[in-house]
């Protein structure tokens, strides 16, 4: 598929200009990164993520997931977590846990990741994974965790009254996912670009004090794509949390009636510029990656047909485009033993590989005296 809509990318001058300095200059990377994929993909090691904090909608397929399987596809090796202990970064409790990462195992492999070769994990599985976030807690500074934009914003829309620490210091535990097992791409959307950042700042100053600047971590690149910020409903971030998410595993009636809801303007006739259009430009972004068109054409056919057509238009797309995911889905929730099976053997790989990881980082430091 050619997802090539760049419709919620903000253009230059506009309110964010370092995100937007540092989001022009992960697509330049992204584009270099996709050239080397293609030569050989079998180079490249992918660690990603997800939050068991809801199903998986359609901000995380086009933002993340069919890039994870284009690339699992072309050879690359392909590590999924499910990041159960960052539930906790912006509520005091997680809900519902196990039917959620139950749903998250069940998403990944409706859309397409490949359990034979993928290892899906979770955080809580992998204890030595989470030893690494001590000596990665020491090589960053309090005003670099404190000047996060995303943290910062996650804060802003938090449940809690008062920051929690694991809140401002998720980021160096994103660097323990990414480096326990040496992953050198992380596929992500906009919003994760401060974190890869804090990433590859431990991994250089740990193989600088540790490792005699040999890469003994490498240097993980973050691989933006087409569509690193599809837009909610209400035309802010696609969230799991924020109410405004199409579900993946959603009814076809269900997305009726969000779309239904959905925030358009006040001009009849429909057209695509994100830009001064954002609500409207979305809603034709999300019609036209599913039909893997452009947004102008699919704009244009709609034209004077207004926000009810643009509607109908984009939920039947949408319904269209995920049938067959949803029935892949329904068919692997009917089977919680299998999704269980497939989490138990990835977490087997995984905590193998941190041992490992962390056997190393102790010979490196001088710690880890009398472990086996
Ligand atoms: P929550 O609201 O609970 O934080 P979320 O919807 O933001 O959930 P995450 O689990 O935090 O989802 O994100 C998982 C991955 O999906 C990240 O790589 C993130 O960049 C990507 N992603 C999430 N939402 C979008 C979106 N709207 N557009 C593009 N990528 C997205
Ligand atoms: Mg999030």
């Amino acid at each position: 598929m050619s997802h090539t809509s760049t419709a919620t990318i903000p253009a230059a001058g506009q309110a964010d200009p370092a995100g937007s300095a540092s989001l022009r200059a992960a697509q330049r990377r992204s584009a270099e990164l996709e050239a080397l994929i293609a030569a050989d993909a079998a180079r490249f090691r992918i660690l990603t993520g997800d939050r068991p904090t809801g199903p998986l909608h359609l901000g995380h397929y086009f933002g993340t997931l069919a890039g994870r399987v284009r690339l699992q596809r072309a050879g690359a090796e392909l590590f999924v977590l499910v990041a159960d202990y960052q539930v906790l970064t912006d509520r005091d409790v997680a809900d519902r846990l196990s039917e959620r990462i139950d749903g998250l195992v069940a998403d990944y492999l409706a859309t397409g990741i490949d359990p034979a070769t993928a290892t899906i994990f979770a955080h809580s599985a992998v204890p030595a994974l989470n030893q690494l976030m001590l000596p990665f807690l020491s090589l960053v500074s309090v005003t670099e965790l404190g000047r996060n934009p995303t943290v910062k914003e996650e804060i802003a829309l938090s449940r809690q009254r008062a920051v929690s620490g694991l809140m401002l210091t998720y980021p160096v535990h994103q660097a323990a996912d990414i480096l326990f097992c040496k992953a050198n791409l992380v596929p992500v959307g906009k919003d994760q670009l401060p974190h890869l950042q804090v990433a590859r700042t431990i991994a250089r100053r740990f193989d600088e004090r540790y490792a005699g600047g040999s890469a003994f971590f490498p240097i993980p690149d973050p691989l933006l794509s087409a569509t690193p910020n599809l837009l909610g409903t209400d035309g802010t971030k696609m969230s799991k949390s924020r109410g405004n998410a199409i579900a993946l595993s959603a009814t076809a009636d269900e997305t009726a009636r969000l779309i239904r809801g959905a925030r358009t303007d006040a001009r009849r006739d429909i057209t695509f510029e994100a830009d001064v259009r954002p609500e409207v430009s979305s809603l034709v972004q999300l019609a036209a990656l599913c039909q893997d068109r452009a947004p102008d054409e699919v704009a244009a056919e709609i034209g004077a047909g207004g926000s009810a057509e643009l509607k109908r238009v984009v939920t039947e797309s949408v319904n269209e485009f995920l049938r067959p995911i949803r029935q892949r889905r329904a068919d692997l929730a009917a089977d919680p033993g299998y999704l269980r099976g497939v989490l138990r053997d990835g977490n087997a790989r995984a905590a193998a590989i941190a041992s490992g990881t962390l056997t190393d980082v102790h010979a490196l430091m001088g710690t880890g005296h009398g472990s086996a």
